[in-house]
């Protein structure tokens, strides 16, 4: 029923521990037992349906129902955040108002009876680089003895655009994706044996901007409808053979998730903090003042398919901050429109990998396992470099350092399945002498 801040309580008991007490109220859309979809928000272990109950967000801009006709959160995105904190100032209210319960509790579900999905349709999807750390290690793995950061880094948030097509919800399944890589020295097709992971958090845009015009730094986190959690699946070696010169292209493209509950830029104004000093001074363009950094923290766990058969829970393999981001979201939306490109409502873009710079807060597989030299050893006795079929991650956000006031941003799984048939994919191109790579996969899988 507590949580850790002053001010009224909420009269639906919340577990202390949970990632949604009554300061979060994140918003999010799921499936209902009766396979209809809804807008929801959640509170501890439920969730208020606000289209089904519109009724109380009666005066606001939930009056009419928060989804469109995609049934998706974009045209309430697009309403901007003095929308936003109305429907969610409403909802808190009739979540701490004791008289309000009768009317209320026919519109709170268990979050547990619900399918949440991917809470926007999203249009454009860029994914940053902006952790100092990750882009040094990643740097030192794909150019062992040369300069880990490319000479832009420090200038601008190099990132690039991805695929939104291929962003999926909570706890799908990603199918092990195809593609040449290079086998023995030599390019081959096939299913990639390098999959990966990149624990990243998520912006999504609420009210877009007009094509032409820049979005400054001090005006960008009005764009902003709030935060998720990212995991940008990646086949290392796909990646390593196609990345040069145009940058991450199939090894990425196959599958991003996104975690279910944006919680609003609102609900994390306590957690802000001044980002890195950046050195050298940055362009005019891309100065910000105060505190456009958050202060969060992401963890990544990975369960085998026979850990789960023995009932084996998942293990922490990262824990990371997301303090030390050497770019913020701010200057990432200043970059992407300094050119006169616009945003849209439900574009997403994520921070890129967050890395810390010890041991265990690397946030992806290459980096804490240094490419497979150092393997993470599971329970059930058998060891992990890259991704295994049956594989489950889950990755894991909240804001605050204090337990007792944090705000989640909840959670966001996947499973690997296999690779499949796609026939005639597993042979080389053009190069009859590598009609042996059939045998390798076999090998290397
Ligand atoms: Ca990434």
């Amino acid at each position: 029923v507590s949580d850790g801040r002053a001010g009224p309580r909420a009269w639906v008991e919340i577990p202390p521990d949970s990632p949604f007490p009554i300061h979060n109220l994140p918003f999010g859309v799921g499936r209902r037992p009766d396979g209809t979809v809804g807008a929801f928000v959640a509170v501890g272990d439920h969730a208020l349906d606000v289209d089904r109950g519109r009724s109380l967000l009666t005066g606001t801009a939930g009056e009419d129902g928060l989804l469109d006709a995609t049934q998706k959160l974009n045209s309430f995105a697009a309403q901007g955040r003095r929308a936003h904190r109305a429907v969610r100032d409403r909802v808190g209210e009739v979540l701490t108002d004791p008289s309000r319960r009768d009317e209320v509790l026919p519109f709170l579900v268990p979050i547990e009876e619900l399918t949440m999905t991917v809470p926007v349709t999203v249009g454009d999807y860029v994914d940053f680089y902006s952790s100092l750390h990750h882009a040094t290690n990643l740097g030192r793995l794909f150019r062992p003895g040369g300069e880990p950061l490319l000479p832009n880094w420090r200038h601008l948030p190099v990132g690039y655009h991805g695929r939104s097509g291929t962003i999926v919800g909570d706890r799908s399944t990603i199918a092990r994706p195809r593609g040449i890589r290079s086998v023995s020295g030599s390019p081959a097709a096939g299913p990639t044996t390098q999959l990966d992971i990149e624990s990243e958090v998520g912006f999504v845009v609420g009210s877009g901007s007009i094509h032409g015009q820049r979005v400054p730094c001090a005006e960008a986190e009005r764009h902003l409808f709030g935060v998720c959690l990212v995991n940008d699946w990646s086949a290392r070696d796909i990646q390593a053979f196609e990345y040069q010169p145009l940058g991450p292209f199939l090894g990425k493209s196959f599958a991003t998730s996104m975690s279910p509950w944006i919680v609003t830029l609102d609900a994390l104004d306590p957690f802000r903090i001044a980002p890195p000093i950046q050195e050298p001074p940055v362009a005019d363009y891309l100065t910000t003042t105060g505190p456009t950094g958050f202060d969060l923290h992401l963890e990544v766990f990975l369960q085998s398919a026979s850990m789960r058969e023995r009932g084996l829970d998942p293990i922490l393999i990262s824990a990371a901050g997301f303090a030390d981001m050497y770019w913020t979201p701010a200057q990432q939306i200043a970059h992407m429109t300094v050119n006169g490109a616009h945003l849209r409502p439900g574009d997403l873009f994520a921070s890129g990998t967050v890395s810390g710079p010890t041991p265990g807060s690397e946030g992806s597989l290459i980096e804490l396992t240094s490419r497979g030299e150092r393997p993470i050893s599971l329970p059930d006795g058998s060891t992990r470099a890259f991704l295994d079929d049956g594989d489950t991650v889950v990755l894991r956000g909240w804001a605050g350092s204090d337990p007792a006031d944090r705000i989640g941003l909840g959670s966001v799984s996947g499973t690997i399945g296999g690779s499949p048939d796609t026939g005639g994919l597993d042979t080389a191109p053009h190069d009859t002498a590598h009609h042996d790579t059939a045998h390798h996969h076999g090998r290397e899988r």
